[in-house]
Formats: structure tokens, sequence, C-alpha cells
């Protein structure tokens, strides 16, 4: 099939609807036109001849039962010029006035011209000289007849030939002015359609290029294409977001690898060269990084899984506010150290979930809050229904996370502290680790932090 641009698909479609209007209003006015005025003319010859009949009329004296034959000859030769051969007859048959007989020659050349004339100007016309009888009335008697001889159904003079052609031509020119504002509007429109289209398209293919960072600016009137464009738009976002994230995350696992790998090989090196001596001391600190790094595996493995679906929840029911406080229990030492004032209050439905994995969940919302909430700082867990759900609250007055951080921390890896230092301890997972969770129990996470006044942490689990 032959594939064409969009202007040129849609400008051809105008301009092919308004030639095809234009067309048929033209035809359509032009034969409404020329039968309105053809039936015009069949009216006025009528009326002309009623004229004719009624001034033929008072021409008779009824007192004297006598014609008034001057005035007949004056209306009859008036007739003639105006083309019209007029007979006018008494009751008795007798002619009072005859136009042929009058004068015969003005007759035949009035309808020789006529004739001539249409057969020239109209020669399609099927038109010829009729006869037809007209009653002459007095009061109400029928005082003779008239025969008028006319060219019907009716005839068409110089005026009326050019009035037609006139009427012809301005209609031909509005069509075709019509015509030509049509197609510049309609390709108007059609650019006005298709050039944010061709631009999207254009954006589109820089992006799919790997140009994430590129936009549309454009603005329409058209609805649908505004859709469309911040639909490429917020692809384009998502990408780049992920484009990021891709990188961030290579960099983070080498960078979170490294450390300890690079411990190790310090720590074992010098101790196979003998500069150290494997004390059990060295071989615990060598142990902790081959954990730690053990715990990252383990944890990536999780994610992945919950990724693919295929880690099975051992689910059964389960009251959250005993796993917040067995999690709570886990860290009575932190707790103690810093002073924490830990609640956890409320009251909530069962769920169905699989304890360990909530455990895990409550374990990473609070080990984070402890490790970013000050000494004697407040954390608060709040349980309560909310529809179908069970809501669980984690609340902490510590250092809370910038707005330009916020929509990151669940990503893998993200850790708002650039620095990266292990003051924290933490490797950016814990958060992730908790979506994935949540998700797998078809629940939901969300954040509210302002830096330096604290985090909310909300999760949402079905009800049992
Ligand atoms: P980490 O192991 O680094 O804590 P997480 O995935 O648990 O990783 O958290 C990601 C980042 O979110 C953290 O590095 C931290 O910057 C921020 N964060 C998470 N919880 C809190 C909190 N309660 N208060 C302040 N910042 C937080």
């Amino acid at each position: 099939m032959l594939k064409q641009s969009l202007k040129t698909q849609l400008s051809l479609v105008i301009s092919l609807i308004v030639l095809i209007t234009v067309g048929l209003i033209s035809i359509l006015s032009n034969i409404f036109i020329d039968k309105q005025f053809k039936d015009y003319k069949v009216n006025q010859q009528m009326k002309n001849m009623e004229e004719i009949i009624n001034e033929l009329d008072s021409q008779y004296n009824a007192s004297t039962n006598k014609w008034d034959k001057g005035s007949v000859h004056v209306i009859g030769m008036n007739a003639l010029n105006r083309g019209y051969i007029v007979k006018v007859q008494d009751e008795d048959k007798n002619i009072i006035w005859d136009a042929e007989t009058c004068d015969m020659i003005a007759c035949r050349k009035m309808m020789d011209d006529i004739s001539k004339f249409m057969a020239d100007r109209y020669p399609s016309f099927k038109g010829e000289f009729i006869d037809k009888a007209f009653s002459i009335m007095n009061k109400d008697n029928e005082i003779g007849t008239a025969m008028i001889s006319y060219y019907g159904p009716y005839f068409l003079n110089e005026n009326d030939f050019n009035f037609l052609n006139k009427l012809n031509t301005i209609l031909i020119i509005i069509g075709f002015f019509s015509l030509f504002f049509s197609a510049v509007i309609g390709f108007l429109i059609a650019r006005r359609i298709s050039d944010p289209i061709l631009k999207t398209v254009a954006v589109t293919k820089n992006i799919s290029n790997g140009n994430y960072k590129e936009r549309i600016n454009e603005k329409t009137s058209i609805k649908e294409v505004n859709e469309l464009i911040s639909s490429v738009n917020s692809l384009a976002k998502s990408l780049e977001k992920q484009e990021h994230l891709r990188k961030q995350l290579t960099a983070d696992v080498a960078h979170e690898l490294r450390t300890p790998i690079t411990t190790l090989q310090t720590h074992m090196e010098a101790m196979t060269i003998g500069i150290w001596q494997p004390t059990v001391n060295r071989l615990i600190s060598c142990l902790d990084e081959i954990l730690r790094i053990g715990k990252l595996v383990f944890d990536l493995e999780s994610i992945a899984k919950f990724d693919n679906n295929i880690l099975n929840l051992d689910k059964s029911k389960v009251n959250m506010k005993e796993i917040a406080e067995k999690a709570k229990a886990t860290f009575e030492l932190e707790i103690l150290n810093k002073k924490l004032d830990i609640s956890i209050t409320g009251e909530c439905s069962t769920v169905i979930a699989d304890p360990n994995r909530m455990n895990q969940v409550i374990i990473n919302l609070l080990s984070n809050s402890i490790k970013y909430t000050k000494e004697e700082g407040k954390i608060q867990i709040e349980l309560s229904d909310k529809g179908n759900f069970v809501k669980l609250v984690v609340k902490d007055n510590g250092t809370g996370i910038s707005q330009e951080d916020l929509p990151y921390i669940f990503e893998r890896f993200y850790r708002a502290d650039k620095s990266r230092t292990r003051t924290t301890g933490g490797s950016g997972i814990g958060l992730a680790i908790v979506k994935s969770i949540v998700e797998a129990h078809k629940g939901e996470v969300g954040v509210i932090s302002n830096v330096d006044e604290g985090s909310e942490f909300t999760i949402l689990i079905p009800k049992a």
C-alpha cells in the first residue's frame, strides 16, 4: 500500500471533502436557482397575459354594447411588442381586433425573432408558440374571448440570459474562492495536527536512540495529541530514571563489593606472606566481611526472586501488632544506647501474610528510624484499619529525607547519604526489600518526610 505522510493525507482528505462539498453546493444551487427562475418566468408570462385580459375587459362598454377599438388596438400592439399575439372576438365570434390582420409582418417578425433567439441561445430548449384562449368578462357576463399566442412554456430575453450568466459566473467565482480558501485552511489544519505529531515522532526516535533527556515542549489545542505528548514525556522521564538507576546500581554494587573485598584481600595477603599472624580477631574481621558480602548477595537474591515472582510466601493469619512488638524487642540494645522513646499504639485486624517477611519489613523500617534518629529521639509505630487494609505507620523525628531523594529511596542501593560512609552501616537495599515484600502481598508503601523534622513510612497490607 502506498504510504503517504500524515500531512499529505490530511491535506488531501480535507481538500477532497471541500471539493466535493463545494461542487455539490454549486451544482445543487445551480439546479435550484435555474428551476426557480424558470418557474418565475412561467408565472410571469401567465401574469402578463392576465394583465392583457384585464385591460381588454375594461374596453367594453356594457351600456352601448360597444368595444373601444382604439384602446383594444393599443393594448394589442403593446402586447405584440412584449411577445404576445392577441386576437379578440366578441361573443358571436366576430373578430374585434386581430394582431395578424393588423400587422402580419410585425407578427411574423416577432415570432421569428423569438424562435431564432431561443434556438440560438438555448439550443436544447423545446419551445414553440402556443395558443391559449381567455374569456373576456364584464362583471359576471362573458362578453368575448381573447386568443393569445405566446412562446411557451416561457421565453427568456437578453436580460434574462445576462442575469443567468452573471449568476453562474458569480457561483463559479464563489466556488473557486471557497475551494482556494478551503484548500489553504485544510493545509493549515493538517499542519496544525501533523506538526506536533511529527515532532513527537522525531523526539520519540531520539529517545529510542538513548537520548532520554529529550522532552517535547509542544502544546496543542488537540486533547489527544496533548495526551500523546505527555505520555511520551512521561515515558522518557521514566526511561531516564531507569537509566540513571541502572548506572547507579552497577556503580553501587561495585562499591558495596569493593570495600569488603579489598579489606579481605589485604588481610589475607598480609597473613599469607607472614606479615600478620592469623589471630582469631583477624579471622573474625575477615569473616565479618564475608558475612557482609553474603548478606548483600542474599538480599539481592531475594529481591530478584520477588521481581521474578518466584519467592514463595508462607502465608498465615498474622497480627501485625505482635510482629511490631517482636521487631522492637530485637533492637532493645540500640534503643537503650540511644535512649530512644519507641511506642507501639493502635489496634488492627489480622492480615494473611508471610510472618517472617512482615517481620523483615518492620525490622527494616524500624532499623532505619533508629539509625537516622538522634539520641533521645522519638519513634512511633501506629496500627489501624483503613478500608480493606491494615495500616502500619513508622514515624520518627530523625534527620528526615530531602524532597529530591524522596522519590528514589525505595530503589535498590539508593542512599540519601551520598558520602557513602559506613557510619550508618546501610547498603541502600533495606527499603527496596520492604517495597518488594509489601507489593508481593498486594499492599502499598508510602513515605512523607521533611529534612530535620522526621519521616513517616506507611505500609498497607490487605486484611484477611
Ligand atoms: P540503608 O541501608 O542505606 O538504610 P534503605 O534502603 O533502608 O538503605 O534506605 C535508603 C535511604 O533512605 C537511606 O540511605 C536513607 O538515606 C534514607 N532513609 C530511610 N529511612 C530513613 C529514615 N527513617 N530517616 C531518614 N532517612 C531515611
